[in-house]
């Protein structure tokens, strides 16, 4: 019996990108659709978010809102999952991030967290050391409402660590209804 199979290297569908370069605006369409698996809750924004190699046009990992277990943010779950998949933890994510690494977030990073947790501005200015530079562009969906911990100085905050904020506009009311679906 013989299976027929590819020429070795030959590109599989898995790793075909249906987005353009620098097409923030699919990008920010597909970190709205991580937001939807996110589990609805009264204490959550439901937020995604999707980590992308921009020299390369390559997805790198995706996530959401307790996505991961424990009480996990979008974007910490693409840097845990993209750390996991090069065997190393979300502390030395750094190490392995390309040169032109972004990353899409429906919501604007969190600068605080209740919890006590890293909050994801800590994690995202983190994830620039011991590596080619980390993630040198956060693009934003919509700014964070100030319902559970006031104003957020997160962009100030990554600014200051040469980490530049872009809001991308046009889906901010998906957005936020995503995002306070299960809240009074
Ligand atoms: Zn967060």
């Amino acid at each position: 019996m013989c299976i027929q199979q590819g020429p070795p290297g030959s590109s599989s569908d898995e790793s075909f990108n249906p987005i353009a370069p620098l097409d923030h605006e699919a990008y920010m369409r597909l970190a709205l659709s991580e937001a939807h698996e996110s589990p609805p809750k009264p204490s959550n924004f439901r937020v995604g978010a999707v980590l992308v190699d921009e020299g390369s046009n390559k997805v790198l990992a995706t996530g959401y809102t307790l996505e991961l277990p424990g009480n996990t943010h979008a974007e910490q779950c693409c840097l845990q999952k993209f750390a996991q998949s090069h065997d190393l933890p979300e502390e030395r994510v750094g190490e392995v991030l390309p040169e032109n690494t972004v990353i899409y977030t429906t919501m604007e990073p969190c600068g605080l967290r209740l919890s006590g947790n890293l909050p994801c501005v800590e994690r995202i200015i983190r994830a620039r050391e011991g590596g080619k530079g980390g993630i040198s562009k956060v693009y934003l969906g919509v700014k964070e409402p100030e319902k559970f911990v006031g104003e957020n100085k997160g962009r100030t905050k990554l600014g200051e660590h040469g980490i530049e904020c872009i809001h991308v506009p046009g889906l901010e009311e998906q957005i936020l209804n995503v995002a306070t679906a299960g809240h009074e």
